[in-house]
């Protein structure tokens, strides 16, 4: 079942010998195995209909926050392809043994000391994804113009154009983004993982959390926690421990249905929906 082109390009180019493999599902975009190899076990992930780059951001985003040098543990990146000659794109790493439970309050401080990486200015200096929607990262030196010019407005766009939104919601957006400098509370940028939903972690067989799918980019650290709300999968203990190392500002909890109108429109974009009463009902509260 893997396409048989990408197992030879593999084999040419790393000298890859490909003994065993075994579908793995849960992946939202893409198709994935694990593969026994002469290599040991592996994680393959491939997809015929990806941009040529989007296996290669993908990986570019695994670094990142593998040279962040947290204990929180990134997949080794082993190669990565662009789709060409009959061949998927495709993205090549370390495969992780699930275990059955993991140290949540472990993964919150070490997601905090993550956040602790910082930069000069919001967005990066490379474009990338999220899921397989183009995300820019053009950089800004303030949060509320990365979030409203970056995040926001392009996916406000998308879902107009689309006819997945009324084209009303824009002037319902402009009341809320003059208030905006009165709620989110000042940060420097931070790393971030950027689309830290619960699909997006695994505790491996350690019980250690391992980051798996990112969207990095450096923005405000609030954003990656408000994302973790979005469908659920985070304990308690998991707050406890970001809190440990660094104490929310007063108020987070009403702020993240602002965060998370991002991957609620990346969402809708992808996967459709109904969703315009429940945007104006975000955007009327503030
Ligand atoms: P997609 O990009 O299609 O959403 P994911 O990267 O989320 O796919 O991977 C699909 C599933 O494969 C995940 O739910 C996870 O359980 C598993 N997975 C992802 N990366 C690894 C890995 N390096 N080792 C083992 N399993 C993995």
């Amino acid at each position: 079942m893997i396409p048989a082109e990408l197992s030879t390009h593999l084999s040419e180019t790393l000298n890859l010998d490909i003994k065993k493999s075994q579908s793995v599902s849960g992946g939202s975009i893409n198709r994935a195995a694990k593969i026994s190899t002469n290599r040991g076990d592996l994680f393959l992930k491939w997809n015929s209909n990806a941009p040529d780059d989007f296996f290669e951001k993908e990986a570019d985003g695994l670094k990142r926050l593998g040279s962040a040098g947290t204990a929180l543990r990134i997949p080794n990146v082993i190669s990565s392809g662009k789709p060409g000659n009959d061949r998927p794109g495709y993205l090549l790493m370390e495969f992780v043994e699930e275990g059955r439970s993991g140290d949540s309050y472990e993964f919150g401080r070490n997601l905090s000391k993550m956040h602790q990486t910082k930069a000069n200015q919001f967005g990066l200096e490379v474009d990338n994804y999220i899921g397989s929607l183009p995300q820019s990262n053009r950089r800004y030196d303030d949060w509320i113009d990365f979030f409203t010019e970056e995040r926001i407005k392009p996916q406000i766009k998308m879902a107009v154009d689309s006819g997945k939104l009324n084209s009303g919601i824009f002037q319902n957006w402009e009341r809320l983004s003059a208030k905006l400098n009165e709620i989110f509370p000042s940060a420097k940028p931070s790393l971030l993982h950027g689309d830290l939903w619960g699909g997006n972690y695994l505790f491996n067989s350690d019980g250690k959390a391992v980051l798996i799918d990112p969207a990095v980019y450096y923005g405000h650290p609030e954003m990656d926690l408000a994302f973790t709300k979005m469908f659920g999968g985070f304990s308690g203990d998991f707050y406890e421990g970001y809190e440990s190392e660094s104490p929310l500002a007063p108020g987070f909890s009403e702020r993240v249905p602002i965060y998370n109108l991002y991957p609620l429109l990346v969402h809708l974009n992808l996967f459709g929906g109904h969703y315009t009463s429940q945007f104006n009902s975000i955007l009327r509260k503030f």
